[in-house]
């Protein structure tokens, strides 16, 4: 076992306990840095997950936790204050387990979300409209009161990918328990410790009841799926790969389950022909951010044919000056990728590439300077067809597809052209790139460089990248049920 900075938790959260998987088992946390073994956490059985689930469910039944609004906001912050009091411990576990760059733990990653993603909820719950007066109305020859009212939908499964696992987390549990909900937290087995440390800090740091907040890790992906059939589960909130969420749909049917769902993306970003391309296209080795491995990423780049050439040199350049290694360097943008299964995906994607006649013209290997660690050169394809497997579907690592397009009517054919619609990117003049922006079928679009990421602002997808709203209000209402109300008129 390595050195760690951090002291971890290998505890599930189970009612207000933190208590070891029953069988006693444990599984493996991996460094996907080094390949070493970081340590182990509680691998829980369905036995585990199904009393998590009980216990999720007692609280939402039997305490008052989804009406006592100022108690909750209470809660919340206790808990912000107690994270933010470790958030260096919890920046170098990121960047143990999850292999992030340093870098990015000081943006999306942890820093961002830290500073406002729980704190934001927390503060909607005095001034949301929890009842909304309809006034009196005649009816079928009655005069009633009427009133909308809102209350939290119950039991929610929240289940979480390792890529932005803090990230992912915060943002969800922060809207679930901030609407009443009571939750079992279910955390990706390559990223465990950030959730079982969430544990221990709502246990030990929080007066969140009992069976409000639980945290489950397996190293078995079916014991997520506990929560997709339980009856008891009301909601489940799942942020991954598109064939998980499309599963947790069909599975959860049986039980009519709500269902939200934030998944993978194939976005484009889209250089306008009065575009600065010098000071643009480099932009576009963005894509090697955390190695590729984040759902927003610009993966398809659309050049003008007309400055093709030009652009295409400057991409290269941009590509080659990605600073990319050990992850504890603060100067690295790119790490390795988090698992051995994930590399091998990802060069299965960049053979796919050369088989069908893309131009492979950097990277597209194992750097051989890194023997150690589950690391992918920055990879860049040229001469791209949008019907080609690399242009379509989500790779997860550090490979930029670059394509050519004839006019603004084409680049957005090309753009529009995919079974994702997560986010992407606009550059050039600024109306001219706005009424392009306007006509991309994406949750989430960035023109000239803005940026659309916040608390209060609700991100998600468009077709198979999901259904419903990450942040925002809109977010905050999805863990909402509806009620309306009415008494007879005096
Ligand atoms: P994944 O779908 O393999 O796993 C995600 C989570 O689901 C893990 O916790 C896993 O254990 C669990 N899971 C797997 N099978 C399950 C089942 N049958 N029932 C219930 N739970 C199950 O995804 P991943 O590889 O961990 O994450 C990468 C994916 O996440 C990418 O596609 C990426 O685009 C997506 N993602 C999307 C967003 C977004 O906001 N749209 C954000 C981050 C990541």
């Amino acid at each position: 076992m390595t050195d760690l900075k951090f002291t971890p938790e290998k505890r599930l959260l189970i009612d207000g306990q933190l208590v070891a998987a029953e069988s006693g088992k444990e599984f493996d946390n991996i460094n996907p840095a080094n390949e070493e073994v970081l340590g182990g956490v509680a691998d829980a059985s369905a036995a585990d997950m199904q009393r998590a689930i009980r216990a999720a469910r007692r609280a939402f039944d039997e305490t008052d936790w989804s009406t006592n609004h100022a108690f909750r906001a209470k809660c919340l912050l206790q808990l912000q204050d107690a994270l933010v009091a470790e958030t260096e411990e919890i920046r170098e576990e990121l960047i143990a387990e999850v292999g992030s760059p340093r870098m990015v733990t000081h943006l999306a990653q942890l820093d961002g979300p830290l500073a406002d993603g729980l704190r934001w909820p927390a503060e909607q719950i005095a001034s949301f409209p929890w009842i909304k007066d309809m006034g009196v109305a005649e009816m079928f020859g009655m005069k009633s009161h009427r009133e909308i009212r809102k209350e939290a939908m119950g039991v929610v499964g929240a289940i979480v990918p390792w890529n932005y696992p803090f990230e992912v987390t915060i943002n969800k549990i922060a809207q679930i328990l901030a609407t009443g909900n009571t939750t079992v937290l279910k955390p990706a087995p390559d990223t465990p410790w950030n959730a079982t440390r969430l544990g221990r800090l709502v246990a030990e740091k929080t007066d969140i009841p009992a069976g409000v907040f639980n945290v489950v890790t397996s190293s078995d992906h079916l014991v997520g799926e506990e929560l997709t059939l339980s009856p008891l589960v009301d909601l489940i909130s799942f942020t991954g790969s598109t064939v998980t969420g499309k599963r947790i749909m069909e599975k959860g049917a049986a039980t009519l389950k709500r269902v939200f769902l934030e998944l993978g993306g194939k976005s484009a970003m889209i250089v306008l022909d009065d575009a600065d391309l010098q000071a643009v296209v480099p932009m576009g080795a963005a894509v090697c951010m955390h190695a590729g491995q984040g759902c927003a990423m610009q993966t398809r780049m659309l050049l003008p044919r007309s400055r093709y050439e030009e652009g295409v040199e400057l991409i290269k350049m941009g590509m080659s000056f990605v600073p990319y290694g050990d992850p504890q360097d603060p100067a690295n943008m790119m790490g390795p990728l988090v698992s051995q299964k994930q590399r091998d995906r990802v060069l299965g994607y960049i053979q796919k590439g050369v088989d069908e006649g893309a131009t492979l013209v950097m990277g597209g290997g194992k750097p051989a300077h890194l023997p150690k660690g589950w690391f992918v050169e920055p990879t860049l394809f040229i001469d791209v067809d949008n019907s080609m497997t690399i242009a379509r579907e989500e790779i997860f690592g550090p490979v930029l597809t670059v394509m050519p397009y004839d006019d603004d009517d084409h680049a957005i054919r090309i753009a529009n052209d995919s079974n994702y619609g997560l986010s992407g990117s606009v550059f050039g003049s600024h109306e001219r790139a706005m009424n392009v922006a306007a006509r991309i079928r994406t949750g989430s679009i960035g023109v000239n460089g803005g940026v659309w990421y916040g608390a209060d602002m609700p991100y998600g997808g468009y077709k198979d990248s999901g259904i419903g709203r990450q942040n925002g209000i809109e977010g905050f209402e999805q863990y909402l049920e509806t009620k309306i109300l009415a008494y007879p008129a005096g």
